[in-house]
């Protein structure tokens, strides 16, 4: 059996890595608050975990492998954009919700076994809660609910940070009914115009790092073995995380091996909506980038680098995969992924060594192999052809189409020796033109040859 090694945030190794349970292995990631189009750094632990689902599915079977990621649908920036719209906040989310998993889909990520909704799972919370404070790991005071800090003696562990220096480091709000400064939210009172559930603290709602210890608990269990996303969780998300499941079911790990992809920059800096340098995926999309090239200038970095977004690495994905392309198209895949590419995935998903491997079996030719494998990393899918203008008869539209286009325009400002010279090279080529209203049309004849049209310059 293929042995994956991971990256643990937890112990800073690298480490061979152990399921609980071969045949339950069990995967949360953080997902999205839905109140606005995900921007291009929400992909990247989308893709990066949907690669390591793909791999952990391989290694130990599609039936032995629970991946859960959920929706934060609670949450005072859903709250905010339903006051500047005027509309509901389940429309908000609804549509946000349905946004993120096409964009997603678009770039090749397969859907969670499992995404649970923050709203669905609010007598779990309370039930956690509830437990916390009669074990004393935290109190009610005012309507709310507050993570005693100071009660959990490995608080900061994950991150590598002392509680003392956070204090001193970090711009906690620091609200009078607080016993101390770190003391996290674990439920706030609503008014009327917030959206609220009923509680033993009054009408009121959860804050935001309890849904993942309650929906992980209730999906997974008390222990499980990986969890992951972004690094900008690891404090203080994941630190509260931890500390509210490890404190209200002791007698679990929560996760084996945490997992946190590093941030996509721009100019240097982390793209996150408040600081404003974000593009959403479906601007890219939308700019007829294709989802495919996305995933792929992704996948060329390893997730624990930063990463830039560059145009040109764009187009110079795109060019690959419509070359890729073009030397399989007809080729039957191969059954199974190269060794070499499951190699470099299990060695804490070196995703741009299994970009190299794909590189090199186009190089030598190994053209069954090279499809069976971009296949398993989501890439050179049939369903996207016709995004790279590549037909199943192995042609280029769009080159014919640009040639087409060269040549109305050259008719159109008279330069008919060059007009003539196009259709001539096109007739060449086996196609049939005609003209319909002035503009030129083309069909593939008889004799048409579309390895003619690779040689053309
Ligand atoms: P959020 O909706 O901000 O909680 O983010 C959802 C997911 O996207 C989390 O796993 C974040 O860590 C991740 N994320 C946010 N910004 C970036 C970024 N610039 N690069 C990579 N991941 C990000
Ligand atoms: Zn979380």
């Amino acid at each position: 059996m293929t042995t994956i090694k991971l990256h643990n945030t937890r112990t800073r190794k690298k480490e061979d890595f152990e399921p609980l349970k071969k045949d339950d292995v069990r995967m949360y990631v953080c997902g999205p608050t839905v109140y606005d189009r995900a921007h291009l750094g929400n992909a990247r632990p989308v893709v990066v975990f949907d690669v390591l689902y793909r791999l952990l599915q391989y290694v130990y079977g599609p039936d032995h492998v629970t991946y859960v990621r959920n929706f934060t649908d609670v949450d005072d920036k859903i709250n905010t954009r339903a006051a500047e719209t005027g509309r509901d906040i389940s429309d908000i989310t609804a549509e946000t919700t349905q946004w993120f998993l096409d964009d997603m889909g678009s770039l090749g990520a397969l859907e969670p076994d499992q995404m649970p909704r923050a709203t669905q799972y609010i007598p779990q919370m309370v039930a956690m809660i509830e437990k916390l404070i009669a074990d004393g790991h935290a109190y009610a005071v005012e309507g709310h609910v507050l993570f005693r800090v100071r009660s959990y003696q490995d608080y900061g562990k994950l991150s590598g940070r002392s509680v003392d220096d956070m204090v001193a480091g970090a711009r906690v709000e620091v609200a009078p009914y607080k016993e101390d400064p770190m003391d996290f939210v674990l439920w706030k009172p609503s008014d009327e115009t917030q959206p609220g559930w009923d509680s033993p603290w009054g009408r009121g709602r959860p804050g935001w790092h309890i849904e993942c210890s309650a929906m992980s608990y209730e999906l997974l269990g008390d222990s499980f073995d990986i969890h992951g996303g972004g690094n900008d969780l690891m404090f203080p998300h994941h630190e509260n995380e931890i500390a509210q499941s490890c404190c209200a079911h002791p007698e679990g790990n929560f996760a084996q091996v945490w997992m946190h992809n590093e941030m996509l920059q721009v100019e240097g800096k982390k793209m996150s909506k408040s600081l404003g340098n974000f593009f959403t995926v479906k601007d890219l999309l939308d700019q007829g980038i294709p989802g495919e090239v996305i995933r792929f200038v992704f996948l060329s970095t390893h997730y624990r680098k930063p990463m830039d977004w560059t145009a040109e690495k764009a187009r110079e994905a795109k060019h690959i995969l419509r070359k890729w392309r073009q030397v399989t198209l007809g080729v039957e895949p191969a059954s199974f992924a190269s060794p070499a590419v499951i190699d470099a995935l299990s060695d804490d998903l070196n995703t741009a060594g299994a970009m190299s491997e794909l590189h090199r079996m186009a190089r030598e030719g190994r053209r069954d192999e090279l499809l069976a494998s971009a296949r398993f990393m989501g890439l050179l899918e049939e369903q996207n052809d016709t995004e790279f203008g590549v037909s199943e008869t192995g042609f280029r539209h769009d080159r014919i189409d640009a040639l087409v286009a060269e040549r109305d325009a050259a008719r159109s400002n008279r330069d008919y020796a060059k007009a003539d010279e196009i259709r001539d090279m096109l007739i060449g080529l086996g196609l049939v033109l005609s003209d319909v209203d002035g503009k030129t049309v083309w069909h593939r004849g008889p004799d048409f040859d579309p390895a003619k049209l690779e040689g053309l310059k």
